[in-house]
Parts: structure tokens; sequence; C-alpha cells
């Protein structure tokens, strides 16, 4: 069985004790990929590094994450953009819009946002999208940007019905079920059960969201299979075709080689 990671910071400082163990562990319970989305500017020498060390394993992404997005974010998307003409990224993220922790920035957000959109469509990368309490302002965005070539996933899914089906009328985007799956009110466990298995992939949002049994503590990307545990309950399939078809849903999304 393989399993994708398609959203895990294993590049932060909460791995430099373990990181080589928790690729091993992971690797022990058949997550064989790990997607690896960037933060900003002060993460990019820790993101390459990963990658660089773990050439099979970790597949790094380049972006503005949202809560990153202040005063200076036009220099920030500036340092980020170059890194395209200097390394290989398999995709724009993570990017999007948080109104939870402070709405200060919101322009400048939605603004950072559209850029890198539009900067995707011109790479032709699919975009990470980080949505936190702004389905409206993440809607309004794409009605505007969306097109045929536009793809990527909204990462953390935890939508009800309404977001499920909008998001689905875009027509290039798949959801990121995290560990929140696991939580007794959740909520998107609700949501699953309409789901089929071509529109999901798997992510742990590591170091965070770890699912039961061991919620509270630090996430890591082995802890995948329980979330692809109760993914495969709620819809009712075996887990090794839950497996098989969200690892080939991130294959294509992302353009990995399957063989590694
Ligand atoms: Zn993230």
């Amino acid at each position: 069985m393989q399993l994708i990671d398609t959203h895990s910071h294993i590049f932060v400082q909460e791995f430099d004790v373990d990181r080589e163990q928790s690729i091993a562990r992971a690797a022990e319970v058949g997550v064989s990929k790990l997607l690896l989305p960037n933060i900003d500017s002060t993460s990019i020498s820790r993101l390459l590094e990963t990658a660089q060390a773990y050439p099979d394993v970790c597949y790094p992404l380049m972006g503005l994450h949202p809560t990153s997005v202040g005063k200076d974010f036009e220099k920030e998307l500036e340092i980020i953009e170059d890194w395209f003409s200097r390394h290989k990224f398999y995709g724009i993220g993570e990017i999007g819009i948080d109104l939870y922790w402070d709405k200060t920035y919101i322009e400048q957000q939605i603004e950072a946002f559209t850029y890198q959109i539009r900067l995707a469509k011109k790479l032709k990368l699919p975009i990470v999208i980080h949505a936190r309490n702004s389905f409206n302002e993440i809607f309004e965005v794409l009605d505007r940007e969306n097109d045929e070539s536009l793809t990527g996933i909204f990462h953390s899914f935890t939508g009800g019905e309404n977001e499920y089906k909008r998001i689905m009328s875009y027509g290039g985007f798949l959801l990121g079920i995290g560990g929140v799956v696991t939580y007794k009110h959740g909520g998107v466990d609700k949501v699953i059960p309409l789901m089929s298995t071509s529109q999901i992939v798997l992510e742990t949002d590591s170091p965070y969201l770890s699912p039961v049994p061991n919620r509270g503590k630090r996430n890591e990307p082995a802890n995948l299979i329980y979330t692809a545990k109760r993914v495969a309950d709620l819809l009712g399939v075996d887990i090794h075709d839950l497996a098989t078809a969200t690892s080939a849903n991130a294959v294509k999304l992302f353009g990995l080689n399957p063989k590694e």
C-alpha cells in the first residue's frame, strides 16, 4: 500500500530532532512521498535542504502563506517568484486567505493570492489553497481567476456540502482531507460520504492537526494512516483502494514519478 502525504511541513524546527526517523516511520506504514508547502522567505532554506536530503520522498512547493502576508508582501512575492527560475517546484503553495487570526491585511492577502494564482497559470503548476474563515473571499477570487487550466487542492478541507459542491464546480480542484476527519465534532465527516475517491487527496499538515489517537501531540506523516482508515470507513471502501486512488490523484496533480 502506498500513501502520499500531500501537505507536510516536515522541514520546520519541530522535526530537527527526528526528521530522519519520522520519514522512516512514515515509510513503515506506506507513506512514501511527502509534498512540502513553503511558508515564506524565512523557511525556504530549510525547505530546500530537506527536499535535497530526501529527494525520492520530499517534493517542495513554493509560495507565500497567507498568515505571512504583511506590509512587505510585494518584496516577499518577488523572492518567491524568483525561486521558480532557480529550482524545480511541484506546485505553488501554500497560498490563500486566513481571516481567523487577523483581518488587518485582508486586501493584501487577496492581492497576494490573486498574484500567485496568475503565476500558477503562467507556470502551469497546481496550487495548494489554505482557507480559514475565508471561503467567501476565496470563492470571489476563484470566480474571477479560475479557468480550464487551473488545478489544485483545497488543503485541510473542513467545509460543508455547499462548499464541497462549489469547489467541485470549478473543475480542477481536489479536496485535501486531514486529521480533522477523525475528530468527534470536526463536521467534515458528514460531507465525506458525498465524495468519491477521485476527488480526494490525504494530508497530515504536520506538525499540526494530529488525528485521533494522537490528537494534541505533534503530528507526523506516519499518522496519515489514521486519517486514511477513517476516510475509507466513511466512504465504505477498502483502505487499499483508497490509497491507490488518492496516490494516483496526487501523482497526476503534481506530476510525480509514480515508480520512485
Ligand atoms: Zn500548511
